[in-house]
Formats: C-alpha cells, sequence, structure tokens
C-alpha cells in the first residue's frame, strides 16, 4: 500500500505538546507484555498494565500517536454504532447488558483519564450532536437519544429550529443532544497516555516497527527492524487500520477506509458566535458521515470521507471545502489551512474484533470511526484481560481470525459503496 500522509501537515501535529523521548529499541530485552502500536488502544493498554505492575514494553513503528489516534477529529463520543437495542440483539442479554455499560462509559474513561493524570490536552466536555439530515435520520436519532436516556444518559431530542440554533446551519430536520460526549485535542491525549505510561513504568519505543512474531516455547520472539527483539511473556497487537502481515489473514479482516479532513484559519470571535456556539462537536446521520467541531484556537473542523486511495494532493479534500461553504456560507471567504487524512478499519459487521490466534497473542482490530473512548477503554479491558487470564474482563467475545472473501475486490466494492453512498445520502443543503 502507498505511503499514508505523513503526520505534518496535520492540525494536531502543529499545535500538540512536545512528546515525551521514545527512543527505539537498542538493546535485546524481555517483558511480561510486549505491545505492538502507540495508538490509543496499545498506550492505554501499556499504562494499564503498568499500573498494575506488569512489566510492559511497547513498540511503534513511527512516533505515539502517528495512526489514526493523532490524526482524528478528537470528537469524543460514547456508544457503538449499534444502539443499546441492537447490541443486547446481537450477544444476548447478558452480555449485552455489560456491552452497552461499556460503550456507554467509553468517553468518561477518557475524561477521567486527562483529569487523572492531570495531562496536558485541551479539551471541552460540552456535548454531542448528531443532526438528522433526511426523516430516516430523524426517526433514528430519536431511537438512540430514547434508548440511551433509559440507560441513564443526558440526553436532549431537538427539533428543526433548535439543532439549527446549536449548529448554526439549517441544513438539518432535528437531532439530539448526547451530553456524555465532547472534544480533545487527539494527538495531545495519545502524547499525555505516552507520559502516564511511562510515569507508571512501561517502556516505550518509537520508530521500533515488528517485522515478525514468532513462539518460542512459552514465550513470544517480537523481531524488530531495528536488528534488536523483544522475548515476551505474552503480545497484545494493537495496530489497527494500519495492521500489515504480522498475523495471518489479520490485514483481510478489515477494509481501511481514509477520512479526510480540513481546518480554517481561525474564526473572527463574530463569526466564531455563529457557528456551534455552545461548545458542542457534531456528526450527522448520513452513512458517509460529515463531522465538524472547533478546535482550542477557533478553527473550524470538517471531516468526512475522501477518495479510497491514498491522497494526491489539495484537490482530494475539495469536496469537503465545498461542503464547508454549504453548510457554513458565512465563513466562505476564510482560507483553509489544514489537510490531513487517517486511516479507519472498518469490520465486516461494523463492532470491535478481539482474536487470540495462538496462546499469549492477543489482537485488538476494527475500530470504525468512533475509537477515541472505545480504544482507550479497550486498552484497559485488554490490559485487564492479560494479567487476569478472565474472558469476563472483556466486553466482547473472542473470534477466529475470517478475512473477507476476495478482500482485493471489496476496496473495488467499497470505492463503488462511496460513490453510490454519496449520491444516496444526497447534497449538502
Ligand atoms: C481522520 C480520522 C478521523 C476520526 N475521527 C474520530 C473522532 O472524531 N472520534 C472518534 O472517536 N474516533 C475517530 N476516529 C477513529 C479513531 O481515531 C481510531 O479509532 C483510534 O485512534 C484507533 O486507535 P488505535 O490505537 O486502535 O490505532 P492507531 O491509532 O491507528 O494506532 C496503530 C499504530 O500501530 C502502529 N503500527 C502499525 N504496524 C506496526 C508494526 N509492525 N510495528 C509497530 N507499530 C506498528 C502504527 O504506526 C500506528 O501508530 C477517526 C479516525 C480517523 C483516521
Amino acid at each position: 500500500m502507498a505511503e499514508p500522509f505523513p503526520l505534518s501537515p496535520s492540525l494536531w501535529a502543529a499545535t500538540a505538546p512536545p512528546s515525551a523521548a521514545t527512543p527505539p529499541l537498542g538493546e535485546p530485552t524481555r517483558a511480561d507484555v510486549c505491545v505492538i502500536g502507540g495508538g490509543y488502544c496499545g498506550l492505554s493498554a501499556a499504562l494499564h498494565l503498568a499500573e498494575q505492575g506488569t512489566d510492559t514494553v511497547l513498540l511503534e513503528a513511527r512516533e505515539p500517536g502517528w495512526g489514526a489516534s493523532g490524526r482524528n477529529g478528537g470528537q469524543v463520543i460514547p456508544g457503538l454504532k449499534y444502539d443499546p437495542a441492537d447490541l443486547k440483539a446481537k450477544v444476548g442479554d447478558e452480555r449485552g447488558r455489560a456491552l452497552v455499560d461499556f460503550a456507554g462509559r467509553t468517553a468518561d474513561t477518557v475524561f477521567d483519564l486527562i483529569d487523572r493524570h492531570s495531562m496536558d490536552v485541551p479539551h471541552v466536555r460540552a456535548g454531542w450532536i448528531q443532526g438528522a439530515h433526511t426523516e430516516t435520520g430523524l426517526s433514528e436519532v430519536a431511537r438512540r437519544a430514547e434508548q440511551w436516556a433509559a440507560w441513564g444518559a443526558e440526553t436532549e431530542l431537538l427539533d428543526r429550529n433548535a439543532v439549527a440554533r446549536k449548529l448554526g446551519t439549517d441544513s438539518y430536520l432535528g437531532g439530539w443532544v448526547d451530553k456524555r460526549g465532547g472534544a480533545i485535542q487527539p494527538l495531545a491525549f495519545a502524547r499525555g497516555l505516552v507520559r502516564a505510561a511511562q510515569a507508571a513504568g512501561a517502556r516505550i519505543h518509537g520508530e521500533t516497527k515488528v517485522t515478525r512474531l514468532e513462539p518460542r516455547g512459552t514465550r513470544w520472539h517480537v523481531e524488530t527492524d531495528r536488528g534488536v527483539a523483544v522475548d515476551a511473556g505474552r503480545v497484545l497487537l494493537a495496530t489497527n487500520g494500519y495492521t500489515g502481515d504480522l498475523v495471518p489473514g489479520l490485514r483481510r479482516t478489515v477494509i481501511a477506509v481514509n477520512s479526510f479532513q480540513v481546518a480554517t484559519e481561525p474564526l473572527t470571535d463574530n463569526l466564531r458566535k455563529t457557528i456551534l456556539p455552545e461548545g458542542h462537536v457534531s456528526s450527522d446521520t448520513r452513512k458517509l458521515l460529515l463531522y465538524f467541531r472547533f478546535d482550542h484556537q477557533g478553527r473550524l473542523l470538517m471531516g468526512g470521507r475522501g477518495p479510497f486511495r491514498e491522497p494526491t494532493g489539495p484537490d482530494d479534500w475539495a469536496h469537503l471545502e465545498r461542503v464547508l461553504g454549504k453548510l457554513f456560507p458565512q465563513i466562505k471567504d476564510t482560507p483553509i489551512a489544514y489537510r490531513w487524512c487517517g486511516r479507519v478499519a472498518v469490520t465486516r459487521d461494523f463492532m470491535p474484533h478481539l482474536h487470540e490466534p495462538a496462546p499469549g497473542l492477543l489482537v485488538d482490530i476494527g475500530c470504525m470511526g468512533r475509537g477515541i473512548g472505545l480504544q482507550t477503554t479497550m486498552g484497559r479491558a485488554l490490559a485487564r484481560y492479560l494479567t487476569s487470564g478472565q474472558a469476563t474482563d472483556l466486553p466482547l467475545p473472542i473470534l477466529p481470525i475470517r478475512p473477507i472473501p476476495f478482500h482485493g475486490l471489496n476496496r473495488a466494492y467499497v470505492s463503488a459503496f462511496i460513490a453510490w453512498y454519496r449520491m444516496t445520502d444526497g447534497g449538502v443543503k
């Protein structure tokens, strides 16, 4: 696959506090657990393992937060793709209750960690608004708001006028507010997790790509491109949309699609007051959803799907810039300052997947687009499981690895679906 867009053009890389030192692995070492991948999942697992007294080493091919965790929209939204009733129907009543409880608390995990470790992460917890772009979308948000309210979440249903007032655009028919949601500077959060994990005793090495995994007796030999290896009791693979071929078939269990974003120059105070005046973050009910928010310095961000291939130039963001101008015509003369993208791993059933292809090798993959809370909370659950061995510590069952049939062809299908969804989602009014 072509080299993904580098981290440097992202807004987050330009505005995050500096990273702690994470030198490459320089010599062979032993650890109880070796975590591969320095995104939210791997970093949270390393932090919680170290806090439990487990000797942990984390290896990241680039710098921690280089993947989706440093490039995302920073919208902290609880829940999974499915609403509580659907989740219970999927996994059964008892397991479903535990899963809904897990999903409902994922935003809490993020904000609690930021507070508990006094992380230098710009954040605000004013709630998430999901705007409904069609009548079907309206019924969807009403059902969602009702179900989460029944689980104790603070929610509010918005009619057409209320949603227009809170979003600053009259493009939506209504919506709901989920007050558990909020905004973070995502790369700052990844870097905050690095510092917290290091303070707890985890060893974190950047610029260290794992090239091979081999079982040796009851342990794992984790080979790297640095010419040195880790001898680990257990391994957690948390490479998500950037998964390669370390575990046979794994990469083919997901479709890794790029999500694209733009950010404007900071808006004037007067313009700023006309959009999201109460500090919400927002995304909508489109299949190829649009998501937007302000950053902590008054830039307006807009995200959505782009071409399936890796971007080749600014034209690949042109559709988002058009959408921005349609939703918020008042900012049409404000220049775009940043354009970037990152990979989201989508599974066939739109659920995150856990695998244990061999004893002592645990895999987490498939985060969809809501992974800030999910992957941070999953990392904590995986840390517990790695020390307890109790499946009840996991929110989801461990599944066999089942590659998507004709995976290569699926890339073509996805491109076709993107084009189809774009058409059926309708334009922005
Ligand atoms: C553009 C975009 C916008 C998004 N917006 C939101 C949002 O607003 N809200 C939300 O909740 N979620 C959002 N998401 C999803 C969220 O960012 C992800 O779900 C989450 O960051 C995934 O975390 P992770 O730790 O699983 O994987 P990643 O953060 O992708 O980390 C995987 C890491 O593994 C490393 N790696 C891969 N192979 C190797 C190897 N062989 N050796 C060592 N390291 C390796 C990679 O370099 C990478 O850093 C968005 C995602 C994208 C891409």
